[in-house]
């Protein structure tokens, strides 16, 4: 069986080296002089630090499982610190335990915060009395926070983590797609809160289990791992305009969604208009080397987020270097050095990725006193730019993906696409997908 999968994203690299692994003739066209798409590692004051991804879920096995496969296991690192904030009316806030994905479990724990005003916090505790309807279809992410808690916890707590995740409003977001969790538990019952309780409270087989993972020295070296893999299977600087011209039985496609419009589209129009229409935000990282003794604020944490209502131009800080134990601690255990990763932009907002480098220093410098105190100059700096880089998942999304799927088995059976468009953006759900699409290659007939 002859395979080509077209990119070497994660996505694309775990399609190659499945179908390797299965026995099939594989070869991985990507356009781009590197493997890795969104995963890249480079130094930054000399020490590996990701510009894009820097972590991924650990509570699903996909990618945990191929990091152990490749011999990866002995450097998953899991947080060193969980505490999250958000900048909140004033302040850094801690973000009220317990939750899923934001939407706060303990209400008295959320009022204790301070994150939503004391009106806001008795809104939401009106909330398990609501008797709102279960969730019909699939309805924003914002409809049903809004409607269950109240616009403040919406704005304050939901939006930031979960909109900031996908660089979009929550608004605008599918809960089956983006929260599958959230779409269980409205489905359950009118109150929100309690039928999510339930589900926390199910016992689990190790509570106290790491929810992230990284890898020391970034997770460019997942990549670096399954490009070596690939061998001369992998063909960097070598983008596909016609997948009538590759030599191959299966095709994977694992581009961008509009990349992956114009491939398909002389095979499946039908394919091709609805991939077409999946929508991306843009994203803008700021990376800063500090001098540990440059900075007062305390650290002890994984960060914070900033809420759009707060009208600054940062949508979170990543303290890495007191998330992620192995970065700043010198061979004496002692830290001389603050890294921290500051996120910008979300959908409809294309305006950090045309500013000049020094406006988005001078930006993140200003949102980083007013929310921290930080007036001394960063040692170094990083500016990555990620062009049309989150997928956003409408509502209806699953429904788009699940016509694209049918139209391509219909049009043109030797032909997937897949990837972060498709059904989950995160690392381990492009993993999943890549390897699935060339499981069904190397054993179709
Ligand atoms: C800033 C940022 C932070 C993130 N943080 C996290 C995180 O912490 N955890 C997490 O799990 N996820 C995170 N994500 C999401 C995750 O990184 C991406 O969804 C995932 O890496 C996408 O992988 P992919 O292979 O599907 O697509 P991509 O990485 O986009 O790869 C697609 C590849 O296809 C190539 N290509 C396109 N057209 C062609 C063509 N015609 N011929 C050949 N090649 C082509 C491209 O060059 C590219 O290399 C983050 C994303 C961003 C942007």
């Amino acid at each position: 069986m002859r395979i080509a999968v077209i990119g070497a994203g994660i996505t694309g690299l775990a399609a190659g080296y499945g179908a390797a692994k299965a026995g099939a003739d594989v070869v991985v066209h990507e356009a781009a002089d590197r493997p890795g798409g969104r995963i890249l590692t480079s130094e930054l004051g000399g020490q590996p630090v990701d510009e894009g991804p820097d972590a991924f879920l650990a509570r699903v096995p996909w990618a945990v499982d191929l990091c152990r496969e490749l011999g990866l296991g002995r450097y998953l690192v899991s947080p060193a610190q969980r505490a999250a904030f958000v900048y909140s009316r004033g302040e850094l806030r801690p973000v009220p335990q317990p939750n899923l994905m934001g939407v706060p479990l303990d209400l008295d724990a959320l009022a204790a915060s301070g994150i939503v005003s004391p009106a806001g916090a008795d809104r939401a505790r009106r909330e398990p009395g609501l008797g709102g309807s279960p969730l019909a279809g699939d309805d924003s992410v914002g409809e049903l926070v809004r409607r269950s808690l109240g616009d403040e916890v919406a704005d304050r707590l939901v939006d930031p983590l979960i909109g900031g995740i996908n660089a979009s409003c929550i608004d605008d977001l599918s809960i089956r797609a983006a929260v599958p969790q959230l779409a269980v538990a409205a489905g359950r019952g009118p109150s929100l809160v309690r039928e999510l309780r339930t589900l926390a409270e199910a016992p689990s087989d190790e509570p106290s289990a790491p929810v992230f993972y990284t890898l020391t020295g970034g997770l460019g070296r997942l990549v670096d791992v399954l490009a070596d893999r690939l061998g001369d299977r992998l063909h960097l600087s070598s983008p596909v305009d016609d997948l009538g011209d590759l030599n191959a039985d299966r095709v994977i496609v694992t581009a961008p969604a509009s990349a992956a419009s114009a491939l398909v589209a002389p095979f499946s129009l039908a394919a091709a208009d609805r991939l077409g229409a999946i929508d991306y935000a843009s994203v803008v990282l700021v990376s800063l080397e500090y001098e540990a003794a440059d900075i007062q604020h305390p650290m002890a944490g994984s960060g914070y987020l900033v809420p759009a209502v707060e009208g600054r131009t940062i949508t979170a800080c990543s303290w890495a270097s007191s998330k992620w134990g192995h970065l700043g601690s010198s061979d004496t255990g002692s830290s001389d050095t603050v890294v921290m990763r500051v996120s910008i932009g979300r959908h409809g907002d294309e305006r950090p990725l045309t500013m000049s480098d020094r406006a988005l220093l001078d930006a993140v410098r200003e949102d980083l006193a007013f929310t921290m105190g930080i007036d001394a100059s960063p040692r170094a700096v990083r500016i990555s730019r990620w062009e049309r880089s989150l997928p956003q998942f409408r509502p209806g999304h699953l429904d788009v993906v699940a016509d694209i799927e049918r139209a391509l088995a219909r049009d043109a059976p030797w032909l997937q696409a897949v990837g972060a468009w498709a059904r989950g953006l995160g690392i381990p759900a492009c993993v999943r997908q890549g390897r699935q699409a060339a499981r069904a290659a190397a054993e179709s007939r």
